[in-house]
């Protein structure tokens, strides 16, 4: 019998099991992750980048928690010698209509307590990215770069938590102990309590516990390029559009990465299935599921424009490179070889809008993170204090 079953290994699983066990240190604690290693998924396939917190609104979850765990993740990757670089990054406009969204964003930075923010004129840019231009620029100073993986992986060393991977959790069963989880495989585990961590299968699990969330995940893919090794000082650090006003996306951008890559991208399309990442993977239960739900075509129809915009880009080199010219005009398109894909699990309403906070609920011995979207990597140790701080006040649980 474990204290705490964690379903999921990426990184908001192994924050959370961290958590545990500072707040518990007695506690026998279980991790199950059905790929066969950590971070298999959403944080295995980010962009690595630590941000700071600027684009959200003020007061909600994802503001206080990106800058407070922000502080933690560059204090704990310090303390633990892990690979990190607080290099900064600077937010474009290209066009003299996106000043006043400009000063929006730099408004709302200051309002979520962003350190060292400045303004600059097109001509202070080529100071910071000297290929880059633009009409106006934000710095943003204590953005970062960081191995989210080796994070994930260090995360879980420390939280001496047992690990069972290739441990897909099928069925939960209620006992009067707690729970029952069995595997994919055939496994029985019991637990007390059960934390759920699955990423793009939150909503699954949480069904399979008797929820009934109102959100529903629908995967998008985010495909990537890279520069060829000559194109990389082209690229100083991190480059960025301004945010799309409505699509719930950064929009392409150019990133060093803690490895030296550069990498751009990612975009965003309509993905066929929640976690197989060849352009042509399939999968009819999660197109099915994605497809069936009113939601998807509130979402589709709403947006219609900028998807189908994605859409063409996804399947032109050329369009990428157009998006990315803009911010650095001299790049060109023989720079640019096809990479990596990751793909972001968005929860959208039954209303066809995506939930742009964290979510979890919590009941008698169970709590389910329903939402953890970018920048939950970024945010994963606030995120799992409250997390746990919400667990043992709905379980009555004094440690
Ligand atoms: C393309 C892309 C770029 C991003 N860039 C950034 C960035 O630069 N900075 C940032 O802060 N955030 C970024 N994000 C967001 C960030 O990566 C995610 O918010 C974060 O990784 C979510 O972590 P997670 O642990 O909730 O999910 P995941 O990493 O997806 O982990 C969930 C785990 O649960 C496991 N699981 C699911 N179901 C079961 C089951 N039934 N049994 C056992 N195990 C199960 C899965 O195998 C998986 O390993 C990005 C996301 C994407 C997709």
């Amino acid at each position: 019998m474990y204290d705490v079953a964690i379903v999921g290994a990426g990184i908001v699983g192994a924050a959370v099991a961290h958590r545990l066990r500072q707040v518990w240190p007695q506690a026998r604690l279980l991790v199950l992750e059905k790929a066969p290693h950590p971070a298999a998924h959403q944080t295995g396939r980010n962009s690595g980048v630590i941000h700071s917190g600027i684009y959200y609104k003020p007061g909600s979850l994802k503001a206080t928690l990106c800058t407070k765990g922000r502080e933690a993740l560059y204090a704990f990757v310090r303390e633990e010698n892990l690979p990190h670089e607080q290099c900064g990054k600077i937010i474009l406009a290209t066009q003299e209509e996106e000043l006043p969204r400009l000063q929006a964003l730099y408004k709302r930075g200051l309002q979520n307590g962003i350190p060292g923010l400045k303004l600059l004129s097109s001509d202070e840019i080529p100071h910071y990215e000297p290929e880059a231009r633009g009409v106006g620029a934000i710095y943003v100073p204590v953005t970062g770069i960081v191995d989210y993986q080796a994070v994930t992986q260090r995360l879980l060393e420390r939280s001496q938590a047992e690990l069972r991977y290739q441990a897909e959790v099928q069925a939960l069963t209620r006992t009067p102990e707690g729970y029952r989880l069995a595997t994919r495989s055939g496994e029985v585990f019991q637990a007390r309590y059960l934390i759920a961590c699955a990423g793009l299968q939150a909503d699954r699990l949480a069904r399979a516990d008797g929820l009934n969330p109102p959100l529903r995940i629908v995967p998008f893919r985010g495909d990537y390029y890279e520069l060829r090794p000559e194109a990389r000082y082209k690229v100083r650090n991190l480059i960025y559009p301004l945010p799309h006003p409505t699509y719930p996306v950064l929009g392409v951008h150019l990133t060093r990465m803690i490895s030296g890559q550069v990498e751009a991208g990612p975009n965003a399309v309509f993905a066929w299935a929640r976690e197989i990442y060849s352009r042509t993977g399939f999968s009819l239960q999660d197109t099915w599921e994605a497809l069936s739900f009113p939601g998807t075509w509130k979402f589709f129809f709403k947006h219609w424009r900028e998807g189908l915009q994605e859409y063409r880009r996804a399947f032109s080199k050329r369009l990428f490179w157009q998006s990315l010219k803009r911010l650095v005009p001299s790049l060109q398109e023989e720079d640019l070889v096809p990479a990596r894909c990751g793909i972001r699990a968005l929860a959208l309403t039954q209303e066809g809008t995506f939930w742009d906070d964290f979510y979890f609920v919590s009941q008698e011995r169970s709590l389910h993170v329903l939402n953890a979207p970018s920048p939950a990597a970024t945010a994963a140790l606030a995120l799992a204090e409250a997390i746990v701080e919400k667990a043992q006040q709905t379980w009555s649980l004094s440690l």
